[in-house]
């Protein structure tokens, strides 16, 4: 097997107890081949390290929630300190009212007002919810692959973890709920503005991901987000920018301002809980006062604002914001490894679309020049990536087990690992094309 005999010992436990043997499907080997996954025992910096001592590079980076790398010391002591003062309040306290002010500066006006989640899927769930309330409509437009969270709404047509396993969406969603989400295809701006000019009074609001980063990393084409928002808002209907994967990514803040496009309410997460559990959602004051307590949209939370995430985002924010150099070094790895698997899938003759911002990174095995939806990727070649997978693991590379997922470069990153990592995609590249 290319994981060791803990890791398998592990495995077999866990398939009797555990669903699946997992807690999330995105973590089983499932899309790539199936086996026993590496049990890990402990994490640091760029590496994790299995219950049976092997290192592997991280490039799952917690799914994209981890940007600063695994148990950086500072980030650790920040919420030992938290520990310390007790775990949970079930009361208001300072860190929180710290954290939204820090938030009002780094989001600016997308967080006038903000409310902290549990999750991202709880923060998603109630943008839509305020943005049916705001308008009195009930219809939810998104695109087709695109992941915003795990309730019925929107795993209606959704990507990711779900994808992976070969499932259009769910089971388990009444028709009512789906008769009240429509799907379109992303970077397609005509027929976003053909929907909208046709059922614009129905749509309550566009839910999209300014990036996607969850059928591989992909960018909006020139003009696709400003025509989609501007069909949006001539029809009254609101638009969510879901930057649960993309904010803190690629700058110390959102990512729509390097867009261009502003939305009416964003939702983030991941990142920003520094490794413990955290989301929320944000906009001007007018729209978010319609939450109660003020107004009358419900969302409450038992460990909403939970003390230790707001000690943890406090201290990933305050490390994001002071080290200048982190976002150019991690676009110069990102660069450097991106460049590597073009050239190396070159050298082998394995034709590859490798797309890349900052320190996200994917590659998608097809022969079409092109990606830019989520048809593309579905059409990507999945053995050769479950190939791929493998032979990178056996190596001490872990990447996401899915063809759907973004590869995360971490600031516990440098050229060593980056070498490393070329070094084995040379040999991963040789065993893809033999498998051919
Ligand atoms: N929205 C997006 C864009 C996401 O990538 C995710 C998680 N992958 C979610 C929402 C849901 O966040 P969580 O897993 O914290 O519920």
């Amino acid at each position: 097997g290319i994981v060791g005999p803990g890791s398998w010992s592990l495995h077999r436990r866990a398939i009797q107890a555990l669903v699946g043997g997992v807690n999330s499907p995105s973590r089983g080997l499932e899309a790539v081949g199936g086996g026993a996954p590496p049990y890990i025992a402990r994490a640091d910096g760029a590496y994790l390290f299995d219950v049976d001592g092997r290192a592997y590079v991280d490039y799952v980076q917690a799914f994209g929630a981890l940007i600063l790398g695994h148990a950086r010391p500072d980030l650790r002591e920040a919420v030992v300190r938290a520990l310390e003062r007790g775990v949970l309040f079930g009361a208001c306290h300072e860190m929180e009212v710290r954290l939204a002010e820090r938030l009002q500066v780094v989001m600016g006006a997308m967080c006038e007002r903000v409310r902290f989640t549990a999750s991202g899927t709880e923060a998603v769930m109630t943008a839509v919810r305020l943005a049916r309330a705001a308008t009195g409509r009930r219809l939810l437009v998104k695109f087709a692959g695109s992941y915003h969270g795990h309730f019925d709404a929107v795993l209606v047509g959704a990507g990711s973890g779900a994808s992976t396993l070969g499932l259009d969406e769910s089971a388990g969603i009444p028709d009512g709920v789906k008769a009240d989400v429509a799907t379109l295809p992303y970077n397609d701006a005509e027929t976003a503005e053909r929907f909208l000019r046709e059922r614009g009074d129905e749509v309550a609001c566009v839910l999209v991901e300014p990036i996607v980063g969850n059928f591989g990393l992909v960018e909006p084409e020139p003009g696709f987000l400003q025509r989609l928002a501007r069909a949006a808002r001539r029809a009254g209907a609101l638009v969510i920018f879901d930057e649960v994967i993309t904010a803190f990514r690629f700058g110390p803040g959102p990512v729509y301002p390097q867009l261009g496009v502003e939305p009416d309410l964003i939702t983030f997460g991941k990142i920003l809980g520094g490794g413990l559990p955290i989301g929320g959602y944000g906009g001007r004051r007018a729209i978010m006062e319609q939450v109660a307590p003020v107004g009358p949209v419900y969302q409450d939370g038992t460990w909403a604002g939970h003390p230790l995430s707001m000690a943890s985002a406090l201290a990933t924010l305050e490390i994001l914001t002071a080290e200048t150099d982190l976002y150019p070094r991690l676009g110069r790895l990102g660069q450097a490894l991106a460049q590597g698997v073009r050239d190396l899938a070159a050298r082998h003759g394995v034709p590859v679309v490798v797309h890349q911002r900052g320190g996200a990174v994917c590659a998608f095995f097809t022969r079409e020049p092109e990606v830019r939806d989520f048809g593309g990727v579905q059409r990507s070649d999945a053995r050769a990536f479950a190939t791929f997978f493998r032979s990178m693991l056996a190596r001490g590379i872990l990447l996401p087990p899915s063809p759907y997922e973004v590869w995360y470069v971490s600031a516990a990153h440098g050229e060593e690992e980056i070498d490393k990592t070329l070094q084995a995609i040379d040999r991963a590249m040789a065993d893809v094309a033999r498998a051919a």
